[in-house]
């Protein structure tokens, strides 16, 4: 059973490890709801300073360069509300209490309706930020929503009334997309000009047809994932309720 299309929230959050998982896992749901009128916070936990195959690379500038390419992508989702940067060190992330608090306290902060993250559940994910982000996600709303958790952030609690979690092994729910809403995830994904090779294999060498590979891959994706619910694009999430 898969439930379909929650109502467009007024604000949701979507919490990523790296600059550019939030547009893979939720791209086209939130490029949809923030044309509705959605209020789409994104909240990234590392700094992405691993995203290179160059072994020469300048950290730092990598920093600087990821974030800005995140704001720009957050604008091609047509984002309006924050770019939320934890600052990890990329491939470092554990959800250790500080982490947690911060994370809930952007939640208590930001009031998101809905909250997107990794599933920290997945079975055979070798990424260890993708799974710390996931557990930062869940452990982050237990936190937010629980008044006596983290007094010191002087904040009302705050509890999302749907939890979305992309990467799921069994999705429970879909998000219908349409053409431009998908056309929105990718042209947020390739805001992300520095992983056109090491994420989406994009070379100088055959830029072209290996950039129109990438968008491909990403509208059969959509197409797969909305002929679960009978429609022409959907992304799928493990959905969970918020109050157990
Ligand atoms: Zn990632």
């Amino acid at each position: 059973m898969v439930t379909q299309d929650l109502e467009v929230p007024a604000r949701a959050l979507a919490v990523g490890a790296h600059p550019d998982d939030v547009e893979f896992g939720a791209g086209a749901t939130l490029a949809r709801w923030a044309e509705a009128g959605c209020e789409v916070s994104l909240l990234v936990c590392t700094d992405g300073s691993k995203g290179t195959w160059d072994v020469d690379a300048d950290t730092d500038a990598l920093v600087a360069t990821r974030q800005a390419e995140q704001r720009d992508a957050a604008a091609a989702l047509g984002a309006t509300g924050e770019v939320v940067f934890l600052g990890r060190v990329d491939g470092d992330l554990v959800a250790d209490r500080e982490a947690v608090s911060e994370v809930a306290r952007a939640i208590r902060r930001l009031r998101p309706d809905v909250l997107f993250g990794h599933d920290p559940w997945r079975r055979h994910r070798l990424h260890p930020d993708h799974h710390a982000a996931g557990r930062l996600v869940v452990d982050g709303l237990v936190a937010a929503r629980d008044p006596h958790f983290f007094r010191d952030h002087g904040l009302a609690h705050h509890r999302p009334g749907a939890l979305l979690l992309f990467e799921a092994d069994e999705a429970t729910h879909a998000e219908v997309a349409g053409t431009r809403h998908v056309e929105a995830k990718i042209a947020a994904l390739e805001a992300h000009r520095s992983q056109y090779e090491s994420t989406m294999f994009v070379s100088a060498d055959d830029a072209g047809a290996e950039a129109e590979r990438f968008r491909r891959r990403i509208r059969d994706e959509a197409a797969t994932a909305g002929r679960v619910v009978g429609r022409p694009a959907a992304e799928l999430f493990a959905r969970l309720p918020t109050d157990r």
